[in-house]
């Protein structure tokens, strides 16, 4: 007789898919415009297959992607929502956008022709036009727009069915951006298109986009506001968690973790847990005030975060014991934090977190 024995993970990510059409519900009502949900870089660590076709049924305009392999992704999946690549593509690339039509977002007059050479089929590829108001990586500046436009109207198997721009400073440079709404208001006046779009997360939900008919939310929409006023409105999508492996008294005098920058001064419960950089939970937040949650309540961690495992002070906690989860970010030690705490961008943590962390659906 043969058995089949599977541990649970050590670590696992919990992927809320009820509070991800939520922040979605939030976004339609908030911004009252079509809506590109982005997806890239693994939709920010969720999953890109699963978030896909969470969102497949939900009208939505375009997901947007990075790479022609996280379209490829999609395309394998048979998601029905039309694919938009966020950035300007390689040469090699282009017959595949061609072949399966996938959106591109056109920064010269260079792609364009290329797209226009290599789509011989009777149907134009779709194309849309980024202009750079501000961003500094792709797109033609506003002066050079109307000429772009002219030009790309010209070739015959490509069609112009938007025009946008993006923002680098929505949750930082209110006047800078002030003046890119502005901007880009001028440069699209003249030029008409179906899909006329500016605003990702920020900007959706701080500015008033009245020349615009789409956004591009991609953090808000997995519940992480990245200007925190808003954050009630959100529900985090993602709870990272992991277990208590095990629980020991050291004595004052003691040191934790790599380096021993941490010494205790007193006696001290300390729990050690199954996760580490090697998951993506920040090394960098090794020292700092950032906290996990086990049975409600929040334990500092102790000194340096290890490949696999972390220390935290458990002396709160005298019940605490091996196999007791705890959330490292979610619903309640908001990603945004940790991200603080590690000098960092939530963005960054969300989409750092390895493929040995389990994503579990529900
Ligand atoms: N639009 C573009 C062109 C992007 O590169 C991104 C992500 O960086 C987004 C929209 C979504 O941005 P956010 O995650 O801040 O909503």
């Amino acid at each position: 007789m043969s058995h089949s024995i599977t541990a649970p993970p050590r670590a696992w990510a919990e992927i809320n898919l009820s509070a991800l059409l939520k922040n979605l519900a939030f976004i339609k009502q908030h911004s009252n415009q079509a809506v590109m949900a982005v997806l890239k870089a693994g939709a920010y660590g969720h999953g890109i297959e699963a978030i896909a076709s969470a969102l497949d049924n939900q009208n939505l305009a375009y997901f947007g992607v990075a790479s022609v392999i996280e379209a490829r992704k999609l395309t394998q999946a048979q998601i029905n929502t039309p694919i938009y690549l966020l950035g300007p593509t390689f040469p090699e690339e282009r017959p595949e956008i061609v072949h399966n039509r996938w959106t591109p977002c056109i920064s010269s007059i260079d792609e364009a022709e290329h797209f226009n050479q290599l789509n011989s089929g009777n149907t134009p590829i779709v194309v849309h036009i980024t202009v750079d108001t501000g961003m500094g990586r792709g797109g033609f500046l506003p002066m050079a727009l109307p000429g772009a436009i002219s030009r790309i109207q010209q070739l015959p198997n490509i069609q112009i069915e938007g025009i946008g721009s993006h923002l680098p400073s929505a949750d930082e440079d209110r006047d800078f951006t002030l003046k890119q709404f502005a901007s880009f208001e001028a440069a699209v006046r003249s030029n008409k298109a179906k899909y006329i779009h500016l605003s990702n997360s920020a900007g959706l939900l701080d500015y008033s986009n009245t020349a615009t008919n789409l956004v591009r939310p991609g953090l808000m929409l997995y519940g992480i506001s990245p200007i925190p006023k808003y954050q009630h409105h959100l529900s985090p999508v993602m709870t990272l968690k992991s277990r208590v492996s095990l629980v020991r008294t050291l004595p004052a005098g003691h040191g934790i973790s790599y380096g021993r920058d941490t010494i205790l001064d007193q006696d001290t419960r300390v729990a050690t847990i199954g996760i580490g950089y090697g998951d993506g939970y920040p090394r960098a937040v090794s020292n700092t005030n950032a906290k996990v949650r086990i049975r409600g309540t929040l334990c500092p961690l102790l000194g340096r975060v290890t490949m696999d495992q972390i220390m935290v002070d458990v002396s709160k906690l005298p019940d605490c014991t091996p196999g007791d989860e705890v959330e490292l970010f979610g619903p309640n030690i908001l990603v945004s934090d940790i991200a603080k705490a590690a000098n960092t961008i939530p963005w960054e943590v969300l989409t750092g977190i390895t493929p040995r962390v389990t994503r579990t659906y529900t």
